[in-house]
């Protein structure tokens, strides 16, 4: 990459970015997964947590303390962390960020993980929104994925969430499960219903290649999921949520009014996020980056940068970046992939886009640009427009990433 080639960019807005930490531990990895987590690599929660203090310490000098609005751990299981590991990264963020007061602060959780005093314990450290990794209410299908819950205990968990004083809990939901029926997901979803969660994601199980249940599935252990049945899966849920009062806001997620997830906005407006710990992506000025997936890697990048004394940036640029030792992989955003990346990530936003403020961010008059392929689309009836207001037809919810092939 040629760096006399790339223009310098500011660092972060005064708008300030979002933080998300990468907890890359489980306690047993599920056989449907590919996330960059781990089972059995407890001896290195430790080192982990030290180098995280540290990287931490390292971004906040080097960005010179930005404001940070939302903060998110994930993973892997936060919840799986010692006792007070949560605090104490908050305490380091408070340390080396200038963190927004009123920021929404979030903890990945497995229901397993969750009692009163860890619920009690979180949110007495600022921690204000959870999201519980429910998935499935039917103890058959909890046990294909591989969960360490049962529905009882997603059930509790959710109750002592509430109970501890979080208003703010998001539980994650899967369809399209080999052999799932539409009337066990429905029972799922009416059953949580009852209890009033603030926020719910769907998500239809994707088979990775390489993992154990895609084996599994290709062996005829499992029959293949049916995507015609997930698709009413999908529908039957809309409906529920719908009439319960939620509302859609993102094609996989719903939300009571005035509670959409903070942080998440931020990766659809595409707006800035640096990301912390193995394998994080950030986004900033006009780069994308991501880590070293290895945590033992990770470990030796952060002592190695810290090492290197860096000094603070006063703009970031591609050599920059390659002396952030924990950084493996970087991208420069170039203009064309920025309008793409505009069009493709707020049109997941039911709500649309405005085109005009859409283009003044990114600088490029997208509705000029994108002429052809947005005409298509609406005689398609995949896309509807009402002056600046472009958005998604419902009945391209389904088939969204295919639309958004048009502006690749
Ligand atoms: S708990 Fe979540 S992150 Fe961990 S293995 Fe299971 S699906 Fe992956």
């Amino acid at each position: 990459m040629q760096s006399d080639l790339k223009p310098a960019t500011s660092v972060v807005p005064g708008s300030g970015l979002s933080l998300y930490v990468h907890v890359p531990f489980c306690k047993t990895k599920c056989p449907y997964c590919d996330f960059n987590t781990y089972q059995g690599i407890e001896h290195l929660i430790g080192p982990y947590l030290d180098a995280l203090t540290t990287e931490l310490q390292l971004w906040g000098h080097v960005l010179q303390r930005p404001l940070v609005n939302t903060v998110f751990f994930g993973g892997g299981t936060p919840s799986y962390l010692p006792a007070g590991s949560i605090d104490r990264m908050l305490e380091t963020i408070r340390g080396a960020f200038n963190l927004n007061p009123d920021a929404e602060i979030t903890v990945e959780a497995n229901p397993g993980d969750l009692d009163l005093e860890a619920c009690r314990r979180l949110i007495a450290h600022g921690v204000n929104r959870l999201s519980i990794g429910v998935q499935s209410l039917d103890d058959g299908l909890l046990a294909l994925l591989g969960r360490r819950h049962n529905a009882e205990q997603a059930i509790c968990a959710f109750q002592t969430a509430q109970e501890a004083g979080f208003s703010n809990v998001n539980l994650d939901l899967m369809y399209g499960l080999p052999g799932q029926t539409l009337t066990q997901w429905e029972t799922t979803l009416q059953r949580l219903l009852g209890s009033c969660p603030s926020h719910i994601s769907l998500y239809c199980l994707t088979l990775e290649e390489g993992t154990p249940l895609h084996r599994w599935v290709q062996q005829g252990k499992y029959p293949e999921p049916d995507p015609d049945l997930a698709a009413d899966m999908y529908q039957g849920a809309r409906r529920l949520l719908g009439d319960a009062g939620y509302r859609h806001y993102e094609i996989s997620n719903w939300a009571l009014p005035g509670l959409d997830c903070r942080h998440n906005m931020v990766y659809w407006l595409n707006l800035p996020y640096l990301g912390v710990g193995p394998g994080a992506h950030s986004r900033l000025g006009s780069f994308r980056f991501w880590g070293v997936d290895s945590p033992v890697a990770y470990i030796a990048a952060v002592k190695r940068w810290n090492e290197s004394g860096p000094e603070p940036f006063d703009r970031l640029d591609d050599q920059l970046l390659q002396a952030v030792f924990p950084v493996a992989n970087q991208e420069y955003i170039d203009p064309d992939t920025a309008c793409a990346e505009t069009m493709f990530l707020q049109l997941r936003l039911l709500d649309g886009m405005d085109l005009q403020q859409a283009s003044a961010s990114v600088g490029t008059d997208l509705a000029e640009k994108y002429r052809e392929e947005i005409k298509d689309l609406i005689e398609l009836g995949l896309l509807q427009q009402h002056g600046y207001n472009l958005r998604l037809a419902s009945s391209a919810y389904l088939i969204a990433n295919q639309v958004f092939t048009r502006f690749v």
